[in-house]
């Protein structure tokens, strides 16, 4: 019987306020508006990002809607489509975007820029381009965690975020081309740009970290030097690349940049902070070469600012971030994919753990706690 046009009841985790454990609960999905689609969600992954919004809100964190669905790292099959959607029909292979590519923008335009803008307030705020969500439960209104939230069995998103993909593509793997893959390796090789030859560090070993990584390695790197305070991610990210792995608890007293500029003669020519901890990025900072170095913020925290001394950018080095990666989701997530089938782009190795939508509260501590790289969730 076809659901088109009609309300579905489907299970989503539901965070209900900051701080606590979600919980599973019968949601109601609205069909898609005009220039929307609903998706039935297969598989998603959890991204720090997830974890941080639920429990790293400091005083000076921006707003955060509950309640909310999370989940931003996902791949599913279009349900339905709304009116006037022309670039997606049912049951085609898709992966949401939390970040649009309209196409149309003058940022579309730019090579320049992933930063698309389109119906950005509304997203940030979990809502649809007309104010509300298409989530709720008994009446009351479910927010959509950056315009998507994958962690519901249906979401419905704009028809500008979201990457049509093959049809043979495993969705159970893809899906980590949603955020943290997608994003670590765009990082090193569309942000920084790394060059061939060159010397690079790579802090925080998670799955944005490896893929970054990747990206170092890809970009042909010939120095790839993997820091964590847990070393039990030396493993992996020695398989995707890394030359060297540094525990800065080793080291200490002396300082993280001060081992990485003894290590490489002044300093690396580039280092990709992927761990989201404000005094990570000023180390990372001060870790390459005062003369050229390029630093990457990949991390994100909106607890506490970073603190960039004049004199460690005066000589020559830069300090830039990325979102996604550089990313023009629409046109570059199916590539991506492509260049995951053609065994060019690795996925499978970041997946540690296959969980059901129950387990999502165990998905988050193995995140937290280091013990996993990426759980997939099952959403049926
Ligand atoms: P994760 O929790 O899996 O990995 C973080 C890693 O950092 C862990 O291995 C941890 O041991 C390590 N770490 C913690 N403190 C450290 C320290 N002082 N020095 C070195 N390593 C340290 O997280 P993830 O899912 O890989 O995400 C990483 C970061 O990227 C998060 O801040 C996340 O919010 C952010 N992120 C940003 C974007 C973007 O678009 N820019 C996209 C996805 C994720
Ligand atoms: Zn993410
Ligand atoms: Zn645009």
């Amino acid at each position: 019987m076809s659901t088109k046009d009609k309300v579905i009841t489907c299970k989503a985790a539901v965070a209900w306020e900051p701080g606590t454990a979600l919980t599973i609960e019968d949601v109601e999905v609205d069909p898609p508006q005009a220039h929307e689609v609903r998706i039935k969600m297969l598989y998603s992954g959890v991204c720090h990002t997830d974890w941080a919004y639920l429990y790293e809100a400091g005083p000076n964190s921006l707003e955060r809607p509950y309640p909310v669905v999370l989940g931003h790292e996902g791949a599913g099959e279009v349900e339905s489509v709304g009116a006037e959607v022309t670039n997606v029909s049912p049951g085609d292979k898709v992966i949401p975007l939390f970040l649009p590519q309209c196409g149309e923008c003058k940022r579309c335009y730019s090579p320049k820029t992933n930063q698309c803008r389109k119906n950005w307030e509304t997203t940030q705020m979990g809502v649809m381009a007309d104010g509300t969500s298409r989530l709720c439960k008994k009446g009351q209104q479910v927010y959509q965690f950056m315009g998507v939230c994958t962690l519901s069995q249906y979401t419905v998103v704009a028809d500008t975020s979201l990457a049509k993909i093959r049809s043979d593509a495993p969705l159970d793997r893809v899906c980590l081309l949603g955020c943290g893959v997608a994003t670590g390796y765009g990082a090193a090789l569309n942000t920084a740009q790394v060059e061939k030859g060159s010397t690079c560090a790579v802090f925080g070993l998670g799955a944005v970290g490896l893929a970054a990584v990747m990206g170092c390695r890809a970009a042909g790197a010939s120095r790839i030097i993997a820091v964590d305070i847990n070393p039990n991610k030396f493993t992996k990210a020695l398989e995707l690349g890394a030359t060297e792995c540094i525990n800065p608890q080793d080291h200490k007293p002396q300082s993280i940049q001060e081992v990485l500029k003894e290590m490489t003669q002044g300093g690396v020519d580039y280092a990709l902070e992927c761990v989201g901890n404000a005094t990570v990025m000023s180390d990372a900072l001060e870790s390459t070469i005062d003369a050229w170095g390029v630093c990457v913020v990949v991390g994100w925290t909106d607890s506490e600012p970073i603190r960039v001394d004049v004199d460690q950018l005066l000589m020559g080095r830069t300090l830039k971030g990325t979102y996604f990666g550089g990313w023009k989701g629409v046109s570059s997530v199916p590539a991506l994919v492509d260049q995951y089938m053609k065994k060019e782009l690795k996925l499978d190795e970041f997946i540690t753990h296959r969980l059901s939508l129950n387990e999502v509260n165990t998905a988050l501590q193995l995140l937290n706690t280091g013990e996993s790289i990426r759980s997939v969730i099952s959403l049926w």
